[in-house]
């Protein structure tokens, strides 16, 4: 019994990382740390995040998935929102509209404003975004490693087609998400400068080291599918000695919340538990976490397992991360 234990403490925690974009993948993350402080608290976790939906406005470099994992491990977050700053004003966003200054459909409030004002600052001296997170990340302490997918800028822009005069043109992601609310259908989604990009220091090799990999429920085609995008992740998540668990952000045929399934119907997915699992594949997971209503959902070269996936309060997220944890010692035990 005694040595048992001595062995337990003398092993190194495991090292767990995920693949995340910003609502889902933060509410998601701060689950599995709620799980790992009760189960596990040696375990290291490793964050990619999604900056395909990163923007300058007016000057500012903005990174909104990065920060939502930020703030909501961080514990900054507007609960009620699922991202941005509580306890947040706008008076900068008032005093630019007093000027006219566009675009006014962004929410930058003044709280944030001074994250993105640090950020462009180190930008533009010259230090790398996954610097600059990790130094943005020291206030926060959001008991991950949080590193973006890359240093060089990829952006998701989509085409879309507008009555006249507007016509078809290319805009960025955030225009189409936030302004459009997705409702102008998109032709083409593309994450612009990802063919260029390299894997930020650390990204594969965290990959490729882990014990564990999670994607967890986060847009697959915009958010997953971005980081995926860039050359080297993909082939690392391929050949990862470490069981690939994702879970699904579609229950039911439906996103939980947010505009998914309209960037599923872009490239003619569709919006059901089963192809977004499909979509990863054998190639990239070991197992799919479905929610009970999409328990007959079957991924050829998958073991799809079925469980409540909503994500209400942290602990019901705890649940679906240890499930998730749990597939994935059943596929592959850690050693
Ligand atoms: P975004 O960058 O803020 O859009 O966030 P992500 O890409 O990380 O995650 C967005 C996705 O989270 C949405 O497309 C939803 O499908 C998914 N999602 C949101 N809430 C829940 C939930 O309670 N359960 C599950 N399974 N998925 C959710
Ligand atoms: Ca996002």
């Amino acid at each position: 019994m005694l040595t048992m234990e001595n062995e337990a403490r003398e092993r190194p925690g495991r090292r767990i990382t995920a693949l995340a974009g910003g609502i889902g993948g933060a509410r998601f993350l701060r689950g599995l740390l709620a799980c790992l402080r009760l189960d596990e608290p040696d375990a290291e976790v490793t964050v990619i995040g999604n900056t395909g939906d990163d923007i300058t406005l007016f000057g500012l470099r903005v990174c909104p998935d990065l920060d939502t994992v930020m703030y909501t491990l961080g514990g900054g977050i507007d609960e009620q929102q699922g991202w941005g700053r509580s306890q947040e004003s706008f008076a900068v966003k008032e005093e630019l509209a007093a000027y006219g200054a566009q675009p006014q459909w962004f929410g930058l409030g003044d709280r944030d404003i001074a994250t993105h004002v640090l950020r462009t600052q180190w930008l533009t001296e010259g230090v790398p975004l996954s610097e600059v997170t990790r130094r943005l990340c020291e206030r926060w302490k959001p008991g991950v490693r949080l590193i973006p997918m890359s240093d060089d800028r990829v952006e998701t822009h989509v085409l879309i087609e507008e009555p006249p005069p507007a016509g078809r043109r290319s805009i960025h992601f955030q225009e189409w998400w936030v302004r459009l609310h997705a409702q102008v259908p998109a032709i083409e989604i593309t994450a612009v400068g990802a063919a260029d990009a390299k894997p930020a220091p650390g990204v594969t090799e965290s990959i490729l080291e882990a014990d564990v990999v999670l994607l967890p429920p986060s847009n697959p085609i915009v958010s997953i599918g971005t980081i995926l995008a860039i050359p080297g992740i993909r082939a690392a998540l391929a050949s990862t000695g470490a069981p690939v668990v994702g879970v699904s952000p579609i229950i039911g045929g439906a996103p939980v919340r947010g505009m998914a399934d309209a960037c599923l119907t872009v490239r003619g997915i569709e919006t059901s538990a089963a192809a977004v699992g499909a979509l990863y594949g054998p190639s990239l997971i070991d197992g799919w976490l479905v929610d009970s209503a999409d328990a007959a959902a079957v991924v050829e070269g998958v073991t799809v397992l079925s469980r409540p996936l909503f994500m209400t309060d942290v602990d019901a997220t705890a649940a679906i991360a240890r499930a998730a944890l749990a597939l994935a010692d059943e596929l592959r035990p850690t050693q």
